[in-house]
C-alpha cells in the first residue's frame, strides 16, 4: 500500500510505503518530524483501519481522479470539433464532442478507488479491500475541526 501522508503543519503530501513502515518521516517542505504508527492491516495492505499519521479511524472512498486529464480530453475534443464546425461539418463536430464526453466517462469508470483520512487527508492506494463509505460533508466538518484543534491550528 502506498500512502500519501499529509504534513499536519504545511499540508505537503509525503509519499510513504506502508510495507517499509518507517517510525517517522520528515516533511520535505517545512522540516517537521511526523511520527507514524502503522497498524498490521495497513502494513500488510489488507485494510485501512487506522491512519498512521493522525491515528484516526474514519475514512471515505473517492475515485483516484486526476481532473486535469479529463479536462484535457474535453478541451482537445472541443478544439477539433470547432474546426469541423468552422467548415460547416456540424454533424461531425457534434459527433466528436460526444466522443470526447464518452472517453471521459470511460476513463472515470476505470479509475481505482482510494481511501482518504477524514482528519488529516492522508491518502491510501493499494489492493486492500475498500470498506469506507463515500464522502460525508458533516462528518468531514466535525472531524477536521477536532483534528485541527488537536494539532493546534485553531
Ligand atoms: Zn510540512
Ligand atoms: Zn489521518
Amino acid at each position: 500500500m502506498k500512502i500519501l501522508a499529509k504534513c499536519p503543519k504545511c499540508d505537503a503530501g509525503l509519499p510513504v510505503s506502508a510495507a517499509e513502515a518507517p517510525a517517522a518521516i520528515k516533511c520535505g517542505s517545512c522540516g517537521r518530524e511526523i511520527p507514524l504508527a502503522f497498524s498490521d492491516p495497513v502494513r500488510a495492505d489488507r485494510a485501512v483501519d487506522r491512519c498512521p499519521v493522525c491515528a484516526g479511524a474514519d475514512f471515505y472512498i473517492r475515485k483516484d481522479f486526476d481532473p486535469t486529464v479529463g479536462l484535457t480530453v474535453v478541451i482537445i475534443g472541443a478544439l477539433i470539433s470547432a474546426a469541423f464546425y468552422w467548415y460547416g461539418r456540424d454533424l461531425i463536430a457534434y459527433g466528436i464532442l460526444a466522443a470526447a464526453a464518452l472517453i471521459d466517462l470511460a476513463v472515470y469508470g476505470r479509475l481505482k478507488d482510494l481511501t482518504v483520512c477524514y482528519r488529516c487527508h492522508s491518502e491510501f492506494r493499494g489492493d486492500y479491500v475498500k470498506t469506507a463509505s463515500s464522502f460525508d460533508l458533516h462528518t468531514a466538518d466535525v472531524l477536521e475541526m477536532e483534528y485541527e484543534r488537536r494539532i493546534g491550528r485553531r
